[in-house]
C-alpha cells in the first residue's frame, strides 16, 4: 500500500441503491426508462464528486469500479477524465475489480444494506434472486464488511463510505475509522427520508477531499482466518448449482458452505457462486 505516497492512488467501488434520492427497482435496474437515466446522473455526479475531492488532496491517481447489475451504469461522458474506469461485466474480482495493493485506499460509494436488515432501501447482498443471507465466521453480513476484508487482504483500507443511514451505522460499527457520507434516511424497503442530492454531492467532495489528506489513519479490516463463509440459498436448485462448483459443500436443503484460507478466496468463490446461482 502507498498510503505514505505524495500522489497516492484510491480505488472507487460505486454501486447505485445507496445513491441519493433513489428509491426503487424500477430507478435502479437497467432500462431505457427516464427514471434509470436519472439514476445514472445521480450515480455520475456522486462519483464526480469524490473523483473531484481526491484529486483536489492530492490523489495521483483514482480507479473507478462500477460495481452495480450489468456495471455499465456511469455516464462515461459526463465523468471526470481524470479518473480512470473499469466498466461491465463478467469481472473475477466484481465490485473490487481494479483494487491492488498499489491502492492508499478505497471508497464505497451508493453503498446499501443487506438483506433482511430492518430499514434498508433495496436491501439485498450481493445478488437478490439468489442470496438469501450470507455470514462470515457466523456473522450475517452486508456487501460493506465482505468487500473491506478483500481490501484488507490487500492492506487496503476503507477511507469513505456512502449510503443509506443503515449502511452508515453499520460502517461506523466495523469501519469505526472511515469516514461516511448519508445519502437518506430508509424508512422502508421502498421508501427513504432523502437528503438533496446536491447537498449530498458537496458532502462527498469534502470528505473524499478530507480522506486523502487523512491517508494514514485507516486501518485494513482482517477477518479471523480461515473464513468460514455460509451462504442460505433463495432455491434448493440455486444450492444444487452452487455445490457443482469445487470446494463448496452443501450444508442444508438451501444452504452452502465455503471454507476459504483468506479474504481473497473468499470473495473469488462468492463471485463463482454469484454467476453460477444465477444460472441456475
Ligand atoms: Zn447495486
Amino acid at each position: 500500500m502507498n498510503a505514505g505516497s505524495k500522489s497516492p492512488t484510491i480505488f472507487v467501488s460505486i454501486d447505485m441503491e445507496g445513491c441519493a434520492t433513489l428509491v426503487h427497482w424500477d430507478e435502479v435496474r437497467p432500462s431505457s426508462s427516464a427514471e434509470y437515466r436519472r439514476a445514472q446522473t445521480v450515480m455520475t455526479s456522486e462519483c464526480n464528486a469524490v473523483i473531484d475531492g481526491a484529486f483536489a488532496a492530492g490523489a495521483g491517481r483514482v480507479i473507478v469500479n462500477d460495481s452495480h447489475s450489468a456495471m455499465r451504469n456511469l455516464l462515461l461522458e459526463d465523468l471526470d477524465a481524470r479518473a480512470d474506469v473499469i466498466g461491465g461485466r463478467i469481472k473475477r474480482d466484481y465490485m473490487l475489480q481494479g483494487l491492488t495493493h498499489e491502492c492508499a485506499a478505497s471508497f464505497f460509494i451508493g453503498y446499501h444494506g443487506a438483506i433482511g436488515d430492518g430499514a434498508a432501501v433495496m436491501g439485498h447482498t450481493y445478488s437478490p434472486r439468489v442470496i438469501y443471507e450470507c455470514r462470515l465466521n457466523d456473522v450475517p453480513v452486508s456487501e460493506l464488511p465482505i468487500n473491506a476484508a478483500f481490501a484488507g487482504h490487500f492492506g487496503v483500507p476503507v477511507a469513505l463510505v456512502s449510503g443509506d443511514a443503515t449502511t452508515v451505522s453499520e460502517s461506523k460499527r466495523v469501519l469505526p475509522w472511515a469516514f461516511a457520507v448519508q445519502t437518506k434516511e430508509s424508512l422502508s424497503y421502498y421508501a427513504a427520508d432523502c437528503r438533496s442530492p446536491h447537498d449530498v454531492c458537496d458532502e462527498l467532495r469534502r470528505k473524499s477531499k478530507d480522506a486523502v489528506e487523512a491517508l494514514g489513519a485507516f486501518a485494513p479490516l482482517h477477518l479471523e482466518c480461515p473464513i468460514d463463509m455460509e451462504i442460505d440459498t433463495m432455491r434448493t436448485s440455486h444450492a444444487d448449482m452452487i455445490c457443482l462448483v469445487p470446494g463448496f459443500e452443501r450444508r442444508g436443503p438451501r444452504t452452502v458452505g465455503f471454507s476459504a484460507p483468506d479474504a481473497l478466496a473468499m470473495y473469488r468463490a462468492l463471485t463463482a457462486l454469484i454467476y453460477v446461482g444465477a444460472a441456475a
